[in-house]
């Protein structure tokens, strides 16, 4: 989709710095991180939110879910503890309209967040 930032970064036309891939995801670090391990992981094709992912064919919300989880094994994140956000919506702050989940970790995090 033009004028998507996050469908600028899986074109490669935005650097990011990249964590892994998979055929249908891509996982990148936050730019603004809020916890030590802040990872963002995005399905190739655009969808605008969560209500959209799940509708989406093929199993796609679990391919993002699959690969948030492999980003906190990777990460090393799994023992102590991660979390996985969607924020979906002006309530949630969501600010980017290509749905991507949150992979947070590296520190103990307060609930429920603010
Ligand atoms: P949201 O607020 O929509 O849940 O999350 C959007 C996230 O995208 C924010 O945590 C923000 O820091 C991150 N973000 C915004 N612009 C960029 C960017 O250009 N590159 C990367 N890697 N992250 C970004
Ligand atoms: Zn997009």
């Amino acid at each position: 989709m033009s004028d998507c930032l996050f469908c600028a970064i899986v074109a490669g036309e935005i650097p990011a710095t990249i964590v892994s891939e998979t055929p249908r995801t891509i996982a990148f670090r936050d730019i603004n991180p809020q916890a030590p391990v802040h990872v963002l992981v995005v399905p190739r094709e655009h969808h605008p939110d969560l209500g959209a992912l799940v509708a989406a064919p093929d199993g796609l919300l679990h391919d993002v879910v699959a690969h948030a989880h492999q980003v906190a094994l990777a990460e090393g994140v799994t023992t102590d503890g991660y979390r996985v956000v969607f924020n979906t919506g002006p309530h949630a702050g969501q600010s980017v309209a290509h749905v991507h989940a949150h992979v947070l970790g590296g520190r103990p995090m307060a609930w429920p967040p603010g």
